[in-house]
């Protein structure tokens, strides 16, 4: 975050904040006098209300133009966070919908007609909220208490290979136990329910993100933590953050590619979506095994093949006997 940070300021954030300085300063100056700085140092030295505006300008003057600032560093956490989530959520969302989603899900009967705008509704609500509430990770980061590194001698080669694997395991294994605790009766109807049941039956690549933000909090609490436990190299972070998105999407959208017993696939995912108190895991089935909440697809997909094609069959049946019987009329 340290070096987005970097950037952000440097191509971005430096001339917004000027801008934004500049249009109070021009702000305060126009109830003040036509003629410019003269009157702002006038008002600086005294006299009312009028110098009071002036006041509030250099203040904000003076916060928003230092790049160390810990209310400007706050603050431009919480744009980069929230504009590099929509972007991510945006993104990912319509490519998937496009080559990886069957859109044939679309004439479903019971697909909502107003669906993917309110699973765009429920994610963009979501994401001010959560960003919010994010930033301080970032911000401690930006700061050095996180274990990050940006040089592989550091820690060394052998420890780069192993922490991105440490790294999986270590999250899957809090993210089984947040997401287990979702579950509970008491967490599961304020927090995680509203990210299948007010969404519909056929969720598309638009409702990864459409969760309370709650929700969304803490099941991506275990990527902070880990930086703070374990030395992890910065673009390795970049790498298993871009990964660990990419793979919630499959295991929401992907064809059942895998039928791995160890890999937790889209066709295990699918079984929780659908039966709700099995395969809490992220990537692999190890703490759904070890938890006793394991349960093996095959199984699943097929009553789940079997239940469209019993509906579909009700439905063609239905559509013949209206017909029929409009036709006897
Ligand atoms: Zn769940
Ligand atoms: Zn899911």
């Amino acid at each position: 975050m340290e070096h987005v940070l970097h950037y952000a300021d440097v191509l971005v954030l430096d001339h917004a904040y000027n801008a934004v300085v500049s249009a109070l300063r021009f702000g305060a100056t126009l109830t003040l006098d036509t003629s410019g700085k003269c009157a702002l140092q006038h008002a600086t030295a005294g006299a009312g209300e009028l110098a009071s505006n002036a006041t509030v300008a250099g203040l904000t003057s003076a916060y928003l133009t230092l790049r160390d600032d810990t209310f400007r560093q706050l603050l431009s956490l919480f744009l980069i966070t929230v504009s590099f989530g929509h972007v991510l959520y945006q993104s990912v969302a319509t490519f998937s919908y496009y080559f990886i989603y069957d859109q044939n899900q679309l004439h479903h009967p019971r697909f909502l007609p107003n669906q993917i705008e309110l699973e765009k509704k429920v994610a963009t609500k979501a994401m001010g909220p959560m960003a919010a509430i994010t930033v301080p990770w970032f911000f401690f980061e930006v700061r050095g208490y996180s274990k990050l590194y940006d040089n592989v001698d550091e820690y060394g080669w052998g420890w780069l290979v192993f922490s991105a694997f440490f790294f999986l395991f270590f999250t899957d294994m809090m993210i089984y136990w947040v997401h287990r605790a979702l579950h509970h009766r008491l967490l599961y109807a304020p927090l995680h329910k509203v990210s299948s049941a007010s969404i519909g039956v056929f969720p598309t690549p638009f409702a990864s993100h459409a969760f309370n933000f709650m929700d969304g909090y803490l099941q991506s609490l275990a990527y902070h933590v880990f930086v703070y436990l374990f030395p992890l190299h910065k673009l390795l972070y970049l790498v298993m953050f871009l990964l660990v998105n990419m793979w919630t999407v499959i295991i929401h959208d992907g064809e059942y590619f895998t039928n791995d017993p160890i890999i937790n696939g889209a066709a295990h995912h699918t079984v929780h979506h659908e039966q709700f108190n099995y395969n809490y895991g992220q990537y692999f089935t190890l703490w759904d095994r070890i938890g006793g909440t394991y349960r093996a697809p095959e199984e699943a997909v097929f009553e789940r093949k079997m239940m469209l094609k019993n509906m579909l069959e009700t439905q063609a049946k239905s559509t013949l006997t209206k017909t029929k019987s409009g036709k006897e009329q």
